[in-house]
């Protein structure tokens, strides 16, 4: 839609085509090739993963490692409940059953108390989780020692779903390598894109290789095609990896745009009564991939829905923060583990504009628009009719 102002739109550096006509120039067109491997090895050398399986999806990488820690058909696995449904529908696909563990209400991510509390209750009753799933939300890292410490000490892996945060750090190090395994997406809307893929790293080169072997059939490596085990083909094609070349060598430059755009939303928004941001931890770089605001209808005069129909009315994008796994439908009959951070931040949060392209003009409008709200309530209100 012209002139639209989208949430999180992809944005290309320039040097992808080139890296994808050399691609067709050298016919790799195919599941296969030398930018696919090209990418595993810059990908690791950006996070300091030790291996790398590109896939066609943050959702299949979760699902490849949850098979490779062992999950299965009855299995518990503990999962944050804010989050996006692509962190869940792989417990699901192996029959496992999510436990969704609430957010702490400072930076939002697994709260580590409520996990312990939840780990504390299945080791009395002597059956703990196949595997802790916490997300890094919206571009920060979870607060990962204590989850780290608790999952050592009853000897559970911990899957991380980064799929929203390549570029934060945790302690300096980048969060989906500091479990069992990690899984990033380079979905359309993500801080870098393939269009559509996604990486699943780990620190255990069984685990990875494994992995690569189920995301082509399960081919066993002999000449003709054989096959012990049911696969899946879920292999990145190697254009869309050149892509993912070009894209990674601008990552830095998208976190510091990400940031700076959050600079500009904080000025120009943060001073008005009941808006408030997602606070970036101590412990690590937030990339802001997306800038959240939270909304208190009571102090600012108007709640966030009224907030994000003002903002369409001017064909700006904004969207409410992940309504949590425990309140969809499909989910419903699963335990929860608190859920009222989860379900307030639902209710009054608003992620903003936050594409690497916007202009300081776009960027502009959409604070002066939120900003006369505040000031002329009515009058923004009829404009917009
Ligand atoms: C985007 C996303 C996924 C899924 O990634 P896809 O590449 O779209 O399959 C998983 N978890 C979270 C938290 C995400 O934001």
């Amino acid at each position: 839609m012209a002139g639209r102002i989208y949430l999180s739109p992809p944005h290309m550096s320039g040097a992808e085509l080139s890296l994808v006509q050399q691609a067709f120039a050298e016919n790799w067109v195919a599941p296969a090739g030398p930018h696919l491997a090209q990418f595993e090895e810059h990908f690791c050398a950006y996070t300091g993963a030790p291996y790398a399986v590109a896939l066609v999806s943050g959702t299949a990488a979760l699902h490849l490692a949850l098979m490779g820690v062992g999950v299965q058909r009855g299995d518990e696995v503990m999962v944050s409940t804010l989050t996006f449904a692509g962190s869940v529908n792989p417990i699901h696909y192996l029959g496992a059953l999510p436990v969704f563990i609430d957010s702490e209400p400072r930076f939002w991510n697994m709260d580590p108390n409520l996990l312990e509390d939840a780990l504390k209750t299945r080791a009395r009753r002597g059956k703990l989780p196949r595997a802790v799933l916490p997300v890094h939300l919206y571009g920060q890292a979870a607060d990962m020692d204590p989850i780290r410490a608790m999952c050592a000490h009853y000897g559970v892996p911990i899957i991380e779903d980064a799929a929203e945060s390549l570029g934060s750090r945790y302690r300096g190090e980048h969060p989906g390598t500091l479990g069992t395994a990690g899984v990033f997406s380079f979905n359309g809307n993500k801080i870098i894109t393939t269009s559509g893929g996604g990486m699943l790293v780990s620190g255990d080169q069984r685990l990875v290789e494994v992995a690569r072997k189920l995301a082509t059939q399960a081919r066993e490596p002999v000449p003709h095609y054989e096959h012990q085990e049911i696969g899946y083909n879920y292999r990145l094609s190697n254009i869309l990896a050149a892509i993912g070349c070009a894209q990674l060598q601008v990552i830095e430059e998208r976190v510091q745009r990400k940031r700076a755009i959050h600079a500009v939303y904080q000025a120009q928004l943060g001073a008005l009564p009941g808006l408030t941001f997602q606070e970036e931890a101590p412990y690590g770089r937030h990339t802001r991939w997306l800038t959240v605001l939270r909304v208190d209808a009571a102090q600012f005069g108007m709640d966030r829905e009224q907030i994000r129909l003002h903002l369409e009315a001017h064909n700006i994008e904004s969207r409410p923060v992940w309504k949590p796994m425990h309140c969809q439908p499909v989910f419903q009959d699963y335990e929860v583990v608190g859920g009222q951070v989860a379900e307030s931040l639902f209710r009054d949060g608003l992620c903003l504009p936050s594409g690497t392209a916007l202009t300081e003009d776009q960027l502009a409008l959409v604070t002066g628009l939120v900003r006369r709200l505040h000031s002329h309530p009515a009058v923004a209100f009829l404009r917009a009719r």
